[in-house]
Order: structure tokens, then C-alpha cells, then sequence
């Protein structure tokens, strides 16, 4: 058995923006750090693909959501990255027949009415799925079937793409148990992953390494990799998705905390995909970010940001999430193209060309994410995710990422200041360790020889 000894080290699994940030962090307070990634490449689900040399286009995270104090707009200041804001009151609204609704007044009576639901929902007696309460709500049942089909759109654009989920997973108490942060939506024309350079300053990152398991070994952690050889570590960071975690790709030699396997149990992993379309020529009216779409199957292919709007080049971005998005994945790209064109013919016209090219994504299907992102299913909340959050094993083990954000869950700021917090936790255990009496170099009481 290989052992690389590397015992007074931190080691941080995961090169996303919490293993970065997690990272950064310690090296700047001069604790020796490693990071070990599965990857080829940093960023996790921060990846931005160049493969269309004019555009360069994010295959996961999008947006800061919320620029004021958020840890990300000060890593884009230092990153000096251009950020264009878009807005949900920049949108095209196309109802089934084709016909435009007014973004403003034509969502009034969807958003009273949800409204109305919500103080239902509040007095319930448990917890249920948020369809199960919308549907038992005395509201919906009294409301007419123009004003519910609204509703059911309104809820697939502002909770189902949010949380990534299907409104019969959401839970109707805590699904949107987080908080927002104040400030526009912005995203980068360059790519997001602009942002990764100014958290990798200084950092040792090792690519292609993926961890199997993970075993106590004296006061420290005993990591295992694919390739059977070990790493030895003072303290592990573990920044793996919730769905890797839950797949148990990476076993525990010893019982975690039961409140954390509980939370990692309860918490559900979501799904939003992105499927991007290159066109030779804008052939859609082109006077705002979203395109909105109300289609024969509620929520499919329902929601487009225009790259033309936005970025200048003729790329529609159309976005599935939940369950839909789960279906859509399970379609080769000729099929995702032949669905996307359809919709797209039904909103514009049977004379719509045919893409020139596309991207698309499969996030539940990558290995090392297993999902998009966390959401709070029937049961799960905030406290259920700082159970997930912070240390085990008597320290040696301490756990972050988005899952991990009990106020920013599911987002890319969530990550970073999980990953922030599990840092200065380490901070922490590391000088009671040294300033304990009687402490013997770690070398010794891990007992390697
Ligand atoms: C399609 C999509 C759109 C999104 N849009 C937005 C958005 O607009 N705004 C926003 O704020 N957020 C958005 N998010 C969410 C945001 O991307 C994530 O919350 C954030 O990037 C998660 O960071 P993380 O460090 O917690 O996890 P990750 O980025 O997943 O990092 C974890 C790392 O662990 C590695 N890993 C996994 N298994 C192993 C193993 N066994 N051994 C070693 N390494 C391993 C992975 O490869 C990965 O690099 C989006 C996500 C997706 C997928």
C-alpha cells in the first residue's frame, strides 16, 4: 500500500467553489493544503464550455443571484470580469396558442392566487409536497382553469427552475427555507468560470484523483483513492455533492454523526439542465432576456434565456428542470434537438429554422455531481442542512459545499461561504490541537512510521 505522507496537511476533497474557497482560505493563514479533484479541471459545477470560440457558454452555474455583499461580486472585482444583469421583468410571455401575454398585468391573478395558497399551506397541520398542498388548497379548487394553468406556470418558473425540483418533490413548509441576497442577477458573457483563477492562487490541486474512502487514523483522516493508494491528512474538508454522497461513492470507515447521515438521507439532489441551440440567424423577436412558454406538457421546455438579447450571437438557452429535466436526459441529442425544435415551432412558427449546432447538459448523469443542486424535499429545512454542515470524527472529518449552506443552499455564493466556514472551523481545531499539553507531533500520534 502506497502512503503519502502528508500528515500535517489539510486536505480538501473537491475543487469546486467550496474546496477553492475552503483552501484559499488556509493557505492564507499559512496551513499547508491540498485539494484533491476527480476531474481533469477545477470548478465543479462551475464549467464553462469554449467550444464556440465567440461565446463562451456556462454549462453550470449562470448567475450571481443577488450582487449586493455577495462574497462573489468581490471575487469577479478581483477577477475584473465584464457582468451583463438580466431581469425576470425582461421577459416574453407565449401562451399556448402563440399569442403574447404581458409580463406585468397577465401574472397578477397567478401570483394573488399563490399568495392566497401560501397562508394556507402555513396553517396545514404537516408538512406535505407543495403540489399535494397547492392541489388540497380551497383556492385552487374555487379558482378557474385559465387562472390554475397560469399558476402552475408561474410556480415552474419561480420555484420548479429555482430549486431544480418538481413541485410534487418541494417541500410546501421549507422549499424556499433559504434566503435571498439583495442586489440584480448578473452572469458573465466570458464565462463563470473566470471567477476560478482568483481562488486557485497558490493551491496545490491534484486532477484526475478521486477518493474511494475515508478512515480516522490517530487525531487525523486516512484518505483512500482509486488507484489503491492513500493519503494521510490532519484534518479532511469533504466538499462532494449531496448525490455523490448519497450514492455512497465515497464510504466512511467509522459511523458519521446520525444527524448528519439523517441529513444526508432526508436532503434530495435536483435537476436543471441546459440545452444551448446556435442559429445562424436571430429568427425570434429579440426584445428581451427570457422567452416564457406556456406548452401542452407544463414546464417542458418552458424557459429560454436569448443569448441575442443578452450576449449578441443568435443562441437560444432553454432550460428543464425536475422532472422534466430527468426525462429530457434520458433522450440522445438528436431526440433533445427534435423536442427543442418542436417547442420552439410551436412558439414561433412551423417556418423556425433548425439549430446549427448545440450544447447540452446532463447533469444527473455526472459522476461526480450526480445532480444539479440540493433542494429541501417534504421534511428536510435549514436545520437540517447544519446538521450536514461541520465537523466529525472528533474534527477530523468537517463537511461543506452548497448541501452544506443552511441560508444559500443550491447556490454558487452557498459553496463559497460553506467552504469559508469549514476553513475557519479547521482554523479553529488546529490551534486547540497545538496549544493542547502534553500534544505530541502529529506524526507521532497518527503512529506512522
Ligand atoms: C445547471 C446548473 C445551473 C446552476 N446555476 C446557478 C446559478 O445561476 N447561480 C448559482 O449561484 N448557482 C447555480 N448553480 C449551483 C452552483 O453551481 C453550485 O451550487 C456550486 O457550484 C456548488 O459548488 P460546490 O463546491 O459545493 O460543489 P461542486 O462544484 O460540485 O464541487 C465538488 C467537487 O467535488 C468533486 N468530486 C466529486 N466526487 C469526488 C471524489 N470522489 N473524489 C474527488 N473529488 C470529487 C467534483 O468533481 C467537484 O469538482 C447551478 C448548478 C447547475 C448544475
Amino acid at each position: 500500500m502506497t502512503y503519502q505522507r502528508s500528515e500535517n496537511e489539510v486536505v480538501v476533497i473537491g475543487a469546486g467553489l467550496a474546496g477553492l474557497a475552503a483552501a484559499q482560505s488556509l493557505s492564507q493563514q499559512g496551513i499547508p493544503v491540498r485539494v484533491l479533484e476527480a476531474r481533469d479541471r477545477p470548478g465543479g459545477r462551475v464549467q464553462t464550455s469554449r467550444l464556440w470560440p465567440d461565446l463562451p457558454v456556462d454549462l453550470g452555474a449562470t448567475w450571481i443571484h443577488g450582487t449586493d455583499k455577495n462574497p462573489l461580486t468581490t471575487i469577479a472585482d478581483a477577477a475584473g470580469t465584464r457582468r451583463v444583469v438580466t431581469s425576470y421583468a425582461s421577459s416574453r410571455w407565449i401562451d399556448a396558442d402563440g399569442s403574447v401575454l404581458q409580463y406585468g398585468g397577465a401574472l397578477k391573478p397567478a401570483k394573488r392566487l399563490l399568495k392566497r395558497i401560501r397562508t394556507e399551506i402555513e396553517d396545514a397541520e404537516a408538512d406535505m409536497s407543495l403540489a399535494d398542498a397547492v392541489r388540497q388548497s380551497r383556492h385552487w379548487q374555487d379558482a378557474s382553469a385559465e387562472d390554475r394553468a397560469l399558476l402552475r406556470k408561474w410556480i415552474n418558473t419561480s420555484i420548479e427552475h429555482e430549486y431544480a425540483a418538481d413541485w410534487e418533490e418541494l417541500s410546501a413548509w421549507y422549499y424556499d427555507d433559504d434566503k435571498d441576497v439583495a442586489g440584480a442577477d448578473v452572469l458573465f458573457p466570458e464565462g463563470f468560470d473566470q471567477l476560478l483563477p482568483v481562488l486557485m492562487q497558490g493551491l496545490t490541486i491534484n486532477y484526475g484523483t478521486e477518493v474511494r474512502a475515508l478512515a480516522p487514523r490517530g487525531a487525523g483522516g486516512d484518505i483512500h483513492l482509486a488507484d489503491g493508494s492513500h493519503i494521510l491528512a490532519s484534518h479532511v474538508i469533504v466538499t462532494v455533492p449531496l448525490g455523490v454522497l448519497q450514492a455512497g461513492a465515497i464510504t466512511f470507515a467509522e459511523p458519521l454523526d446520525r444527524r448528519r447521515d439523517r441529513a444526508i438521507a432526508g436532503l434530495r439532489m435536483g435537476v436543471l439542465n441546459k440545452c444551448y441551440l446556435r442559429f445562424d440567424r436571430v429568427a425570434w423577436p429579440s426584445d428581451c432576456d427570457w422567452l416564457q412558454w406556456s406548452g401542452p406538457v407544463a414546464g417542458e421546455w418552458a424557459e429560454w434565456i436569448d443569448m441575442a438579447h443578452v450576449a449578441g450571437v443568435p443562441v437560444l438557452l432553454g432550460f428543464n428542470a425536475g422532472v422534466q429535466a430527468r426525462g429530457i436526459e434520458g433522450l440522445s441529442d438528436a431526440e433533445t434537438l427534435a423536442a427543442a425544435q418542436e417547442a420552439l415551432r410551436a412558439m414561433f412558427g412551423s417556418d423556425f429554422p433548425a439549430p446549427i449546432a448545440a450544447q447540452i447538459t446532463r447533469w444527473a448523469q455526472d459522476p461526480f455531481a450526480l445532480g444539479s443542486y440540493s433542494f429541501n424535499g417534504v421534511g428536510t429545512r435549514r436545520r437540517t442542512r447544519k446538521a450536514l454542515a461541520g465537523k466529525d470524527w472528533d474534527g477530523a472529518l468537517v463537511f461543506a459545499g452548497e448541501a452544506a449552506s443552511p441560508r444559500y443552499c443550491g447556490t454558487a455564493h452557498g459553496a463559497v461561504a460553506s467552504g469559508r466556514k469549514a476553513a475557519r472551523q479547521v482554523i479553529k481545531l488546529r490551534r486547540r490541537r497545538s496549544s493542547a499539553p502534553g500534544t505530541r507531533s502529529e506524526s507521532a500520534t497518527l503512529g506512522i512510521h
